[in-house]
């Protein structure tokens, strides 16, 4: 069943001195009951709108919101049902606990606010703080406690009301690397145990990408491309979504006769074979992990730098004039100013970036 449906929902706002802003527009999801779904792109591309609408904080400017099968928005008929009846857990970015309340009390608040007999907020509080492994810490005060523990008082809080759905924008951009990754781990398990349906809101790809069924990139308020994490690695629809999932070389190209040339050259093919749909100009977009680098045999380079990374050896390569990125596991192989050879098993082709979008993509990210 589709846990949560929202059909051609958009958002505007106006304000004074911006004019109307489209937030986000032409949203159609259907999320199914137990998914982890992400939902991932820049700031300013409309995730948190979006997760609000879902949540009943923000009303919509067009569309229909369906949750577990009932409508609990639909702009046309003026349909609307308040956030403390759709049946959500939420956490958000912000580590939105009550600083004057201890942990039980900020954990009790939404059942108390449901009116529920003491004895059953006890047990149900109780049961909330071990799954987040914070039992023992009812009376403590969350200033006391770290971002990370604090994090999981608000977790507890969402997890309490026992919801179908579990919103979740960017809860984990507070922490730190190592903590983010524990975190990660306990969602899951959180989910595994109450089964529940999660959005889950980054900017931050391996994120989303360890911790999705499903994923949707958006950008400038809009759908771009969802599928699976690893669909979408390997088959992204544009070059945004390229550029987002991981690290890439883009490289302007020219096609000429069935070969490729670098911009500018018109004499040295790459040793590539031309995609069959694209003439012309276009963007050669290349995985650094995925180039091969040796010493005799593809397209003739010059290493201009070696960085050491952790598992990996970066090189910076120049050829004609264009600069790559090549990654490998073996260390030594060059260095600096010696001549390199270089291989693409697996370009991905593309059109180049239009500018206007970039410059409305970072007028967004102001706001
Ligand atoms: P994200 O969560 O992906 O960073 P948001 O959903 O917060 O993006 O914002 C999307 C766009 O809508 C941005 O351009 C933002 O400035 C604008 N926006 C969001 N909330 C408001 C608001 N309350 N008033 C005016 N503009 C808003
Ligand atoms: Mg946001």
């Amino acid at each position: 069943m589709d846990q949560i449906v929202l059909k051609n929902v958009k958002k505007t706002f106006t304000t004074k001195a911006l004019g109307t802003v489209t937030a986000v527009e032409n949203i159609n999801l259907n999320i199914k009951e137990g998914e982890c779904f992400s939902i991932l792109g820049p700031s300013g591309c409309g995730k948190t709108t979006t997760l609000r609408m879902i949540a009943g904080f923000e009303d919509l400017s067009e569309g229909e919101i369906y949750l577990g099968g009932k409508p609990v928005s639909i702009k046309e008929k003026g349909l609307y049902v308040p956030p403390e009846n759709r049946g959500l857990g939420m956490v958000f970015q912000a580590f939105a606990v009550w600083p004057h309340m201890n942990i039980f009390d900020n954990v009790a608040f939404p059942l108390k606010v449901q009116k529920r007999p003491k004895d059953e907020i006890e047990s149900r509080v109780k049961s909330a703080l071990k799954s987040v492994s914070l039992d023992g810490m009812e009376k403590v005060f969350p200033g006391d406690l770290s971002g990370g523990q604090q994090q999981r008082i608000a977790l507890a809080r969402a997890i309490v009301v026992n919801p179908k759905v579990m919103l979740l924008d960017e809860p984990l951009s507070n922490l730190d690397p190592k903590l983010r990754e524990n975190m990660r781990f306990e969602i899951k398990a959180l989910q595994k145990k109450y089964n529940f349906t999660i959005i889950f809101v980054t900017h931050d790809q391996s994120e989303a990408m360890a911790l999705s069924d499903r994923m949707l990139v958006m950008d400038m308020g809009k759908m771009v491309q969802i599928d699976t994490p690893t669909n979408l690695y390997n088959h992204p629809a544009t070059k945004f979504v390229h550029d987002f999932l991981g690290q890439s070389n883009f490289t302007n190209v020219v096609e000429k006769d069935g070969k490729i040339y670098l911009e500018g050259d018109d004499k040295h093919p790459l040793p590539v074979k031309a995609p069959t749909d694209r003439k012309g100009e276009m963007l050669m977009a290349t995985r650094p992990n995925t180039i091969e680098i040796n010493h005799n045999d593809g397209f003739e380079g010059k290493i201009i730098k070696r960085i050491f990374l952790t598992d990996l050896i970066e090189y910076l390569v120049d050829i004609k004039g264009q600069v790559i990125r090549v990654q490998t596991p073996h260390r030594n192989m060059f260095a600096a100013n010696d001549t390199c050879y270089l291989k693409f098993p697996s370009p991905m082709w593309y059109e180049r970036e239009d500018e206007k979008a970039a410059a409305e993509r970072a007028k967004r990210m102001l706001i």
